[in-house]
């Protein structure tokens, strides 16, 4: 079985076409490390296919606020004016599948998906401190995460964390795993390309992958919906 590991697509219908066009062929089932919406032009469209296509999903902080789960005093100025949008946007089927989302961690055979850390979805694991400061809240030696739009993770032993450096990765069983595939829909390390990664249990290896998609039509959709247009530059630069 192997995986297609997708997280934080984020609204980016163009982005999400790239990636499943550039893996074609490559994977036999979908995971989903949620923030299926929020910041970008076309929630409805992406959490259709989501509906479709990915039942290994979990919910991320935005798919919250974007249904009126998160209080939206927790989000910057910009992201909650695009979960207002978001919400208004989405169909009543589509809003109704957002809500019911499954909480993370959610266990699969021979690892956990979830969106920020364990205990919340809403926690970043952007550094090393952060990873070492989870790990005994990891129930798998294998997690696949999101939140941070940072492709890479890290693998824990018991002499400390390291970073993993992409392109790809040899799962170890002596060792821990933090995966993140990195954003879809909106990167943010400085390369604008939408991130994936492929799992593949049998070979224990992991890929990570970025394609370039068309970044000038969702900007333009974004103004034209009337988003935030800082939303439109970020996707240009990566951030
Ligand atoms: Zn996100």
């Amino acid at each position: 079985m192997r995986w297609l590991v997708l997280s934080d697509i984020h609204g980016n219908w163009e982005a999400l076409e790239a990636i499943l066009e550039h893996a074609a062929g490559r994977y036999d089932q979908i995971l989903n490390c949620g923030d299926l919406v929020g910041y970008g032009p076309d929630p409805n469209a992406v959490t259709e296919w989501c509906r479709n296509n990915t039942p290994l999903v979990v919910r991320g902080n935005h798919d919250k606020a974007c249904v009126g789960l998160l209080d939206l005093e927790w989000f910057n100025k910009v992201a909650r004016a695009s979960a207002e949008w978001t919400m208004a946007a989405l169909t009543e089927e589509n809003r109704a599948y957002l809500y019911a989302l499954p909480q993370g961690p959610r266990e699969v055979e021979g690892f956990q998906i979830l969106h920020g850390s364990p205990e919340d979805e809403d926690e970043y694991i952007v550094n090393l401190d952060d990873a070492e400061r989870i790990e005994s809240q990891l129930d798998h030696a294998l997690s696949f995460f999101g939140h941070t739009h940072l492709q890479g993770g890290f693998w824990i032993r018991r002499n400390g964390v390291r970073r993993i450096s992409t392109p790809a990765v040899n799962i170890e069983e002596t060792a821990f795993y933090l995966i993140n595939p990195g954003s879809v829909g909106q990167p943010r390390d400085g390369n604008p390309n939408a991130a994936y990664a492929i799992y593949l249990p049998e070979e224990r290896h992991v890929e990570y992958h970025r394609v370039a998609y068309d970044v000038p039509r969702v900007q333009q959709k974004i103004v034209n919906a009337g988003l935030p247009e800082i939303l439109a530059y970020r996707l240009m630069i990566g951030s």
